[in-house]
């Protein structure tokens, strides 16, 4: 988490003025993998990483957005908004002043300082924590409110239309809505989750394989595409189905002909990980972490599989948690092609798995995973400046 009162003063010492602050989380999802743009169903948590921005007044007449992380700053004209992506960092709160503005949120000129430590590209969002934190405080800034899973929406689309990766809901609506100690099941159909409780001894214990992806070119947008061939061949041999969420095992095997086997096998994927995510839910709910752990192995060898998503390294962080005493489960999670592992570890046994899995790691594959132990935390909010 970012302490607000050094990043305030930061602010000041820049800026001059701090008006108000606003952080939303990165998070990592237990199951439900490329199903949140197919109308399926997820299940992540916010974690207690996040990014916040601190906003005042302008100082000279323009707006300036003051990256911490980056070392940068980025100035423009609040009323004449960047129209096109520049494909840096810039891009996440342009596209969210871009997006607001078509929904009538239109802020005067601002200062804006941030810093995040969800870490970058690793697959736990930081880009939509950036997304909702940058929201939060443009909503402010222009005196408007709006519910948060609009919110969700209008990053969503920042992401989709203006930085240009094609991400479905999930990031930017547990951003938003994440709930303490808890795991939320997003319906993406029509956005409404309920929150299921994680046992109190049980930590999230995230591997970053250190294997970078960037979700704004390559293999993502090409397994929505191969998504998107099957969804159509489905559609097409029967009306019954609007989305891939409306599809049975049985729909697919009839449509198989009328698809190629890389969107056969990526929809096999997302329509088995539905019923996964709803048998996890059910098992968290009644405290059966066997079974959970059992549907996270299930989702790891179909998201590796089937959607050919995972890489070596990833792969044998999840055989190395295998061997650990206290794992309840592991697998891949995020978007894909590397990035991090998550575990579900009981508490007891959560330093020993991190030491383990490091020094074994760092021995077979010859690379310093970093490694963290995090809590289910609360989604955005605004943050109270110290009088
Ligand atoms: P992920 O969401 O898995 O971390 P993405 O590629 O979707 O990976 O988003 C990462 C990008 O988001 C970064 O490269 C950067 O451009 C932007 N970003 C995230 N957090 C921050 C931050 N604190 N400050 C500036 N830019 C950020
Ligand atoms: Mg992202």
């Amino acid at each position: 988490m970012i302490a607000l009162e050094p990043l305030v003063r930061r602010h000041v010492e820049r800026f001059g003025v701090a008006e108000r602050a606003f952080q939303a989380p990165g998070r990592v999802n237990l199951i439900g993998e490329h199903t949140d743009y197919t109308g399926g169903l997820v299940m992540p948590a916010a974690i207690d990483f996040n990014t916040v921005a601190v906003v005042g007044p302008t100082k000279g007449g323009r707006s300036v957005i003051h990256s911490v992380d980056f070392k940068k700053e980025f100035e423009f004209d609040a009323s004449a908004l960047p129209e096109k992506a520049k494909h840096d960092w810039t891009d996440y709160p342009a596209g969210v002043l871009w997006s607001l503005k078509q929904s009538g949120v239109v802020t005067p000129q601002f200062t804006m300082t941030l810093q995040g430590d969800v870490p970058l590209g690793a697959g736990l969002s930081s880009s939509a924590s950036i997304e909702v934190a940058v929201a939060l405080a443009a909503l402010a800034l222009a005196g408007k409110s709006m519910a948060l899973t609009d919110v969700a929406l209008a990053c969503k689309k920042a992401e989709n239309g203006f930085v240009g990766a094609q991400s479905g809901i999930m990031d930017q609506y547990i951003a938003c809505c994440g709930v303490k100690d808890h795991a939320l099941v997003i319906d993406t159909r029509d956005l409404g989750s309920r929150a299921v409780p994680l046992p109190s001894d049980v930590r999230l214990v995230i591997c970053n394989s250190m294997v970078k992806h960037s979700h704004a070119g390559g293999e993502y947008n090409e397994r929505r595409a191969e998504v998107e061939e099957g969804s159509r061949a489905l559609r097409a041999a029967n009306p019954d189905i609007h989305e891939l969420r409306d599809a049975r095992l049985e729909d697919l095997e009839e449509a198989r002909g009328s698809m190629s086997e890389n969107a056969f096998l990526r929809c096999r994927h997302i329509i088995t990980e539905n019923v996964r995510v709803e048998e996890a839910a059910t098992a968290l709910a009644a405290g059966d972490m066997k079974r959970m752990g059992e549907l996270m192995a299930e989702a790891h060898a179909s998201y590796r599989d089937d959607f050919a998503a995972s890489c070596p390294e990833v792969d044998l962080l999840v055989e190395l948690a295998a061997a650990e005493p206290g794992l309840i489960g592991a697998r891949l999670t995020g978007g894909g092609f590397g990035g991090c592992t998550v575990n579900l570890v009981e508490a007891a046994h959560a330093e020993a798995f991190r030491r383990d899995i490091h020094s074994a790691y760092l021995e077979r594959a010859g690379i310093d995973a970093e490694i963290y132990l995090c809590q289910a935390a609360a989604g955005a909010s605004e943050l109270t400046l110290a009088k």
